[in-house]
């Protein structure tokens, strides 16, 4: 069976949750093999993980080299493996920093890429968003080794223990590739709730809150459900919410089970960030607003009456 190149997402060695969904995924479409890329003395934190979702080898590669630089050396990385190991294809999370590494490996094996795939058929036709996502087409990589972009969410991530077989890749990173090097990472502050990307149920607030302070309805609505907080661009550029919870076309992809528009009017580039959310529910005082359009269930009325009762509701019910 030929091999899906899987490249791990991980922070210092801890493997992120979308890793396992792609090594899942990786397993229809034939023999994963992870690609671990990072700082030195930090696989072995993912090695578990990995054995776990049922990799069967693993290349490691250690190195200051593939750490401290942004994008390019990982794809230098993937790209000698491409043309060693001729793999099916190449699986990578929608993250900003891989997004970067799909496209240059992309780009270096002259290969198709096809980017934020919802689900990929075991002949490699992946399910993707197009046109900010208004618009659902299947695509095909008909040239090189497909690069397929997935979302986070996608896939629901399913141990399959196995003991993989381990490869050091013997590459010296090149210097133009060492072109941006990373001098400073700064830790976004705690709030206890789930990584926004990664997470089930995501509550997102706009500009309907009106001002930073109402942005706590929508914190206490994403604590009773355990979720992640969201804000559209009009929010975050007032200055209401960080712009790292930003979601959108400029902001981050979601794609959780469940999404809450809480004063979001569903502009078509914050419809691009969140349209693939299993199900959308949307809470508007506008009959109109263009975000019934294609939300699952939609509550007219105003949110400063909707939310408090909501989050008293589900509350109650969790008992
Ligand atoms: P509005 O469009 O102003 O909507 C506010 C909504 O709140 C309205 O529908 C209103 O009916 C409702 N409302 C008001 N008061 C209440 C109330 N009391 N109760 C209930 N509902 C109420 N936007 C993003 O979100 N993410 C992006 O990544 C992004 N990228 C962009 C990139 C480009 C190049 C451009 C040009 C724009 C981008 N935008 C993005 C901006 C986007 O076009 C919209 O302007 C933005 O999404 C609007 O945010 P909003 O829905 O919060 O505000």
């Amino acid at each position: 069976m030929a091999e899906v190149l899987v490249l791990v997402e991980h922070a210092d060695g801890e493997p992120k949750k979308v890793t396992g969904e792609l090594l899942t995924l990786a397993r229809t479409l034939g023999e994963p093999s992870a690609v671990f890329a990072g700082a030195p003395g930090t696989y072995a934190k993912a090695k578990p993980y990995l054995a776990e979702f049922g990799a069967a080898k693993v290349y490691v590669v250690e190195s200051d080299d593939v750490a401290g630089y942004v994008g390019a050396p990982v794809a230098e990385v993937l790209a000698k493996l491409v043309g060693e190991a001729s793999p099916t294809a190449v699986l990578i999370a929608a993250t900003a920093d891989s997004r970067e590494v799909a496209a240059r490996t992309a780009a270096k094996t002259e290969s198709g890429l096809i980017w934020d795939a919802t689900a990929v058929s075991p002949e490699l036709v992946a399910t993707q968003g197009i046109f900010g996502g208004s618009t659902i087409v299947n695509s095909k990589v008909t040239k090189g080794t497909p690069v397929i972009v997935v979302r986070p969410n996608s896939t629901a991530p399913v141990a399959a223990p196995s003991t993989p077989a381990e490869a050091q890749v013997d590459i010296t990173i090149s210097d133009v590739a060492k072109g941006a090097k990373i001098v400073d990472r700064v830790a976004e502050a705690k709030s206890g709730r789930p990584d926004l990307t990664e997470a089930q149920v995501v509550v997102s607030g706009g500009r309907g809150l009106g001002a930073a302070e109402h942005f706590t309805l929508v914190e206490k609505l994403a604590d009773t459900l355990g979720a992640a907080v969201g804000a559209s661009r009009a929010a975050t550029d007032a200055g209401w919410y960080p712009h790292q919870n930003q979601v959108g076309q400029t902001g981050k992809t979601v794609s959780p089970q469940l999404y809450i528009a809480v004063g979001i009017s569903g502009a078509i580039q914050h419809r691009a960030g969140m349209q693939t959310s299993k199900t959308i529910v949307a809470i508007n005082k506008d009959p109109e607003a263009p975000i019934f359009e294609f939300a699952d269930y939609g509550l007219v009325g105003d949110l400063f009456n909707v939310v408090p009762q909501l989050t008293d509701e589900v509350e109650k019910r969790k008992g």
